[in-house]
C-alpha cells in the first residue's frame, strides 16, 4: 500500500478536490490510504476565531466561523450538487423529506451544520470565560481536518472511488501536550493496522484527516502546525507502506524556497539526513517530524505537485546518489530570538550549561543553535511569548540579553563532510552581511548561521547564485 497526503492548497476548493480524486484514481492499484489537510488557510482562520473569542470579540469570532461554514457548504454543493452523482446512486437527488433517503449532499450539509453549531457553541464558551486554553485551542484548530476529511470522502465517492472515512481522533493516540502532542506510536500503530486493513482488504480507499489525534481518554489534540505530513508518515510506518507521497503546490523539494528565489531548482533525489536538516531549518514543504517514521521503516518519501502530477517530484530516500554540487539546498527559518548569557561568576563554572539548559527544558522550548566562549553562551530559540518568562528564570544564573527578528540560514549537503574549506566558501559568498552565530553540526552535513531577519532574501539569493547556477543533472532538474 501507499500513503497519499494532500496539503491545504491541494484540497483548497472543489476543483482541487476533484483533481486529488483523479490523482488517487490513477494509483488505485497501489492500494492508497489518503491523508488530507484542512482546506487552505482554514487552520489559520480557526485559530483567529479562537483568539477573537478569547479577547471578548464574540461578533468577530462568530463571523469567521460563519465565513468558514459558508465556504464549506459552497464547496460541498459544487462537489455533490444536482449535476454530480455517485456511482450507483439514484439519478435524482432525493428531497430528504418524507422519509426519503437523504442525498450525499444533504448528508454532508447536515454533518457540517452539526459540527459548525458545536464550534459556535464552543466559541461562545470561550468568550464567556475569556480564556483559550491549549486544550480548547486544539479542539478549535483541528476542526478544519475534521470537516475536510468528511468532505473529501464524500467527494471521492461522488467521483466513483469507494472511499471510507476514518476519524483520526479514534486512531492517532497522543499525549496531552496540546498544540504539539506526541504520538503514542505503539497504540497508534495497533489501531491504524486494525482500522485501515479492514478497509484496504475490501479494496476501499481510507480517507483520514492529518494533524489531529486524541489522548487515550479521547480529548482532541493536534501534533503541531504543518503536521499532516507527519500524520502521513505515521500511517505509512504503521502499515509498512511502499512509499509516502506528499502532494503539495510545488514541483518537489527545491534548492531553496521558490518564493525567495524564482530560480530555485528541483532536487530529484535527496537523502533522509539532508531532507531532515532542511525541514528542521525552515523548508516548509516538509514537516520536520515526517522523516523519523519513514527512516525507521526505510520508506521513501516523495514530494509531488498536485497541479502538475506528471512531474516526477523529489524522492527522499536512504540511498541518494552523490552530487557533483557541493550543496543540495538552502533553508531559512525566520522569527528567531538570540539569547546571550554571560556568566555572573568569573568563569563558566561546572554545571553552568546544565543549569541553563534545564531552564529551556522546563519551559519545553527547544534550542537550535548554540555557541560558547569562556564566559558566555549564545543560543537561539523560536520567538515565543514565553521569552520574558524564560529570560527571568535565566537571570538567576547569568546576565541575560535577548534580541528578536533574527533568522537561521542553513546550507545542506552530504558533500560538506569530505570537502575542506567549505565554511570559507559560504562566508565568502555572503560578503559583508553581518553573521551573528555560526555552527557546523556534528552531522557534518550542514553549515548554519544566524543573520538579521530582513537580510534573508539577499543572503539566500547570493548563496543560491554562487552555488546553484550550474547544477548536476543527475541530482537536480
Ligand atoms: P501544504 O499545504 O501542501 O502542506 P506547505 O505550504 O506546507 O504546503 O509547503 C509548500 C510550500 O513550502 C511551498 O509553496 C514553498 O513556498 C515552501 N517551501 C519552502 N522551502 C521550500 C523548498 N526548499 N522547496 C519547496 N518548497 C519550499
Ligand atoms: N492544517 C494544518 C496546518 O495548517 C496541518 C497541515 O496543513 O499540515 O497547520
Ligand atoms: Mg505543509
Amino acid at each position: 500500500m501507499i500513503v497519499m497526503k494532500f496539503g491545504g492548497t491541494s484540497v483548497e476548493d472543489a476543483v482541487a478536490i476533484r483533481r486529488a480524486a483523479d490523482i488517487v484514481k490513477a494509483r488505485l492499484a497501489d492500494r492508497p490510504v489518503v491523508v488530507v489537510s484542512a482546506m487552505a488557510k482554514v487552520t489559520d482562520q480557526l485559530l483567529a476565531a479562537g483568539r477573537a473569542a478569547a479577547n471578548g470579540d464574540r461578533d468577530q469570532a462568530l463571523a469567521i466561523s460563519a465565513g468558514l461554514r459558508d465556504r464549506h457548504l459552497r464547496t460541498a454543493a459544487e462537489l455533490l450538487g444536482p449535476s454530480q452523482h455517485s456511482v450507483g446512486a439514484p439519478s435524482k437527488p432525493s428531497s430528504g423529506l418524507g422519509g426519503g433517503v437523504p442525498s450525499p449532499l444533504q448528508k454532508l450539509q447536515s454533518e457540517f451544520d452539526v459540527l459548525f453549531n458545536r464550534l459556535d457553541e464552543l466559541l461562545r464558551g470561550v468568550v464567556a470565560v475569556a480564556e483559550l486554553s491549549p486544550r480548547t485551542t486544539d479542539f478549535v484548530s483541528g476542526f478544519g481536518e475534521v470537516l475536510n476529511s468528511i468532505q473529501v470522502t464524500a467527494a471521492f465517492q461522488a467521483a466513483g472511488l469507494d472511499a471510507g472515512h476514518i476519524d483520526s481522533r479514534e486512531v492517532i493516540v497522543t499525549d496531552a501536550t496540546h498544540t504539539r502532542a506526541v504520538p503514542d506510536f505503539e497504540e497508534t500503530e495497533k489501531r491504524l493496522q486494525t482500522r485501515l486493513k479492514a478497509l484496504l482488504d475490501q479494496k476501499r480507499v481510507p480517507v483520514m484527516g492529518g494533524f489531529i489525534g486524541a489522548t487515550s481518554e479521547g480529548v482532541a489534540t493536534t501534533i503541531g502546525r504543518g503536521g499532516s505530513d507527519f500524520s502521513a508518515a505515521i500511517v505509512g510506518a504503521a502499515l509498512d507502506a511502499q512509499r509516502i507521497e506528499i502532494w503539495t503546490d510545488v514541483d518537489g523539494m527545491m534548492t531553496t524556497d521558490p518564493n525567495l528565489c524564482p530560480g530555485a531548482r528541483r532536487i530529484k533525489v535527496i537523502s533522509f539526513n539532508e531532507a531532515a536538516e532542511l525541514a528542521y531549518f525552515g523548508a516548509k514543504v516538509l514537516h520536520p517530524a515526517t522523516i523519523m517514521p519513514a527512516v525507521r521503516k526505510n520508506i521513501p518519501v516523495y514530494i509531488l505537485n498536485s497541479r502538475n502530477p506528471s512531474c516526477e517530484g523529489t524522492c527522499i530516500t536512504s540511498q541518494a546518489p552523490r552530487s557533483k554540487n557541493l550543496f543540495k539546498a538552502i533553508a531559512a527559518k525566520k522569527r528567531i530570538t538570540i539569547i546571550d548569557l554571560v556568566a555572573t561568576r568569573m568563569l563558566m563554572a561546572h554545571g553552568f550549561l546544565r543549569d541553563i539548559f534545564e531552564v529551556f527544558d522546563r519551559h519545553r522550548i527547544p534550542v537550535d543553535v548554540v555557541s560558547t566562549s569562556e564566559v558566555s553562551v549564545s543560543v537561539t530559540v523560536d520567538t515565543t511569548d514565553a521569552i520574558e518568562a524564560i529570560a527571568a528564570d535565566l537571570a538567576k544564573l547569568a546576565d541575560v540579553q535577548h534580541e528578536g527578528h533574527k533568522a537561521i540560514v542553513c546550507i545542506v549537503g552530504e558533500n560538506i563532510r569530505m570537502t575542506p574549506g567549505v565554511a570559507g566558501k559560504v562566508f565568502g559568498a555572503i560578503g559583508d552581511h553581518n553573521v551573528r552565530m555560526i555552527s557546523q553540526g556534528a552531522s557534518e552535513i550542514n553549515i548554519t548561521f544566524v543573520i538579521e531577519e530582513d537580510e534573508v532574501p539577499a543572503v539566500v539569493r547570493r548563496l543560491h547564485d554562487t552555488f546553484f547556477t550550474e547544477v548536476d543533472p543527475e541530482v537536480f532538474a
